[in-house]
């Protein structure tokens, strides 16, 4: 028997899935994987290429040349760490849109799995708990309102330095939704086996207890 466990966190835009899974992760000894890291890194490689992302040709010629590693916390695309570039609304929303291409998706759950079977993680996006990791030992899907979602994400981009109207960003996380959820292949759901946490009016260490009570 391993003592290997998985925990997947799901949810949607902006619900704070990568700070809590970073904080749990830090308090448990295991390794955080974002794979929304992954979509945005692939985003940011198309964007940058200026391919069509609706180019199918084009789009698998890119990813046979695509290498793309989330380790020590670092979102690696071609060997190179492209943390910094790929947290902005553009290449959110075009991850958003790559995220729904099957090749793309293929691609990002055969390097997420294989990294679920070799030591214990917490892993968040949107399809962990119902696809890339369906066995997890612990599945959580955290959620709050767009309004409260979109609040957070404007503070942290005014906090960066970007310019940003929250109107905007509140569309944005709706459209997001939107195209997270309704998409063909493995859109955002909740697993049925996932525990719901509703976090609208709850402060991050609150969170972070209510997880690892959870786990416990
Ligand atoms: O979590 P984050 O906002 O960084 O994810 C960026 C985008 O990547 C999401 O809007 C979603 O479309 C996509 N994504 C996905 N499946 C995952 C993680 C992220 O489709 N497991």
């Amino acid at each position: 028997m391993s003592d290997i466990y998985r925990i997947a966190i799901d949810g949607p835009s902006g619900a704070g899935k990568s700070t809590i899974a970073k904080a749990v992760a830090a308090r448990l000894g295991i390794d955080y994987i974002d794979t929304g890291a992954m979509y945005r890194a692939v985003g940011y490689k198309v964007k940058q290429s200026g391919i069509d992302p609706d180019d199918a040709e084009a789009l698998d010629k890119m990813l046979a040349d695509t290498d793309i590693d989330f380790t020590e916390g670092r979102i690696l695309l071609d060997g190179k760490d492209v943390g910094d570039v790929i947290r902005t609304n553009e290449i959110s929303m075009m991850a958003s849109v790559v995220s729904a291409k099957a090749p793309v998706r293929a691609k990002l759950v055969e390097i997420q799995r294989a990294m679920g079977t070799r030591k214990s993680i917490i892993m968040d996006g949107r399809d962990i708990g119902t696809n890339v990791l369906k066995d997890a030992e612990y599945k959580i899907y955290l959620t709050a309102s767009a309004e409260e979602r979109a609040d957070r994400r404007y503070k942290e981009l005014v906090e960066k330095g970007e310019k940003v109207d929250y109107d905007q960003i509140l569309e944005d996380i709706k459209q997001r939704d939107y195209n997270d959820m309704t998409r063909e292949l493995n859109p955002l759901c909740k697993a049925e086996d996932a525990v719901e946490l509703d976090t609208t009016g709850m402060g991050i260490e609150e969170v972070i207890n209510a997880v690892l009570d959870i786990v416990k």
